[in-house]
């Protein structure tokens, strides 16, 4: 039975590349019937830095976006990772499976952790094993995700694999990524060859949830384009890393193709793209952000969604985890 896992890192606030990434697709996935479970990865947030109280305010307004967004916290279950501890123990144990070499291959470590590697975290390094531990503790089918995280799951992967040949059981599932859409890779408005980051340290990188008309319209208006008019057809976007990223948002904001998109702006300027693009983005982010400002006000009650998710994930995750301590022959006598 297929069973659907995501995660989102409250190491930010939400941003345009999250939503049309990942949660616009966790909400597909959930109105499809799919079961689906969706996670705040707060133990994967502290791989780097986090000032606790930012954490804590990350952590609500994440799962007031994933609210707003359209996941029912009763027909999906929703929770914060650190409150069911499978998800550290089953990790320990994938340490322990995963090798040296495999994680040094890890394109995200590398951008990451930056020039200087022998200052980065112990757990910026084995971040894909407890990736692949949120995954497998569900025993979960398909994975949707951004572009970004293809290597990763690849990675997840070979750990199941290799747990199930080490041990010599059929045990964890081999997961399929789900890396569909028009905007699995939504690109920095200030550098079309970086992706557009929640933890970017420039704000004008990114659209984020939260933000007001103005800003939106401010930062597309000051998004790095090319001086050319846009192409009739999308093969002329070849080389043009900017100009292909904003018909791509154009694209997956309006639910149509960057051949559409092109068919009504080519030959036109960003001086009349940019404002369409972002009266557009306005027109569908606008009743989001009001939502979760809304649901913002009452952080009690975003609390306990997420302790009752937490009760519904554990219950399932708790049984696998024993199970997999058993093929490992760890000792359970309680
Ligand atoms: P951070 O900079 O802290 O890593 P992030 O913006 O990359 O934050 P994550 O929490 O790492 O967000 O990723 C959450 C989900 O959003 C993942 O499925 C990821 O693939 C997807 N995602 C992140 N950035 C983009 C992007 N620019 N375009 C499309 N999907 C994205
Ligand atoms: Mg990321």
């Amino acid at each position: 039975k297929p069973r659907v896992f995501s995660g989102v890192q409250p190491s930010g606030g939400l941003t345009l590349g999250n939503y049309l990434g990942a949660l616009k697709r966790f909400v597909e996935a959930q109105d499809s019937g799919t079961e689906t479970i969706y996670c705040i990865v707060d133990l994967h947030a502290i791989t780097v830095w986090q000032d606790p109280a930012k954490l804590t305010h990350a952590t609500r307004e994440l799962a007031a976006g994933f609210m707003a967004a359209g996941i029912d916290p009763a027909r999906s279950i929703l929770f914060n990772q650190s409150q069911v501890s499978a998800h550290a123990e089953m990790a320990w144990v994938f340490n322990c499976v995963a090798r040296m070499g495999w994680l040094n291959r890890m394109t995200q470590f590398k951008d990451k952790a930056g020039k200087n590697r022998e200052n980065a975290s112990v757990g910026l390094f084995a971040y894909p094993s407890l990736m692949a531990a949120d995954i497998m503790a569900y025993h979960a089918t398909h994975v949707p995700v951004g572009e970004d995280q293809k290597q990763h799951l690849e990675l997840t992967r070979d750990i199941a694999i290799k747990f199930n040949h080490d041990y010599g059981v059929d045990f964890f599932p081999v997961v399929e990524p789900v890396i569909e859409g028009v905007a699995t890779r939504v690109m920095s408005l200030r550098d079309g060859t970086k992706k557009m980051s929640k933890s970017d340290s420039s704000d004008m990188s990114r659209i984020n949830l939260t933000d007001d008309a103005d800003t939106i319209a401010q930062k597309f208006r000051k998004a790095r384009t090319d001086p050319e008019p846009l192409p009739e057809a999308v093969a002329g976007l070849e080389g043009r890393a900017e100009a292909r990223n904003l018909v791509n948002i154009y694209a997956a904001l309006a639910d149509t193709t960057p051949a559409a998109v092109l068919a009504e702006y080519g030959g036109q300027g960003f001086g009349a793209f940019k404002p369409a693009l972002a009266d557009l983005a306005v027109a569908k982010l606008s009743p989001l952000s009001a939502e979760m400002a809304r649901l913002m006000d009452d952080p009690a009650e975003i609390d306990r969604h997420l302790g009752a998710g937490a009760e519904r994930a554990a219950a399932i995750a708790h049984p696998i985890l024993e199970r997999m301590f058993e093929i490992v022959g760890m000792v359970r006598s309680r």
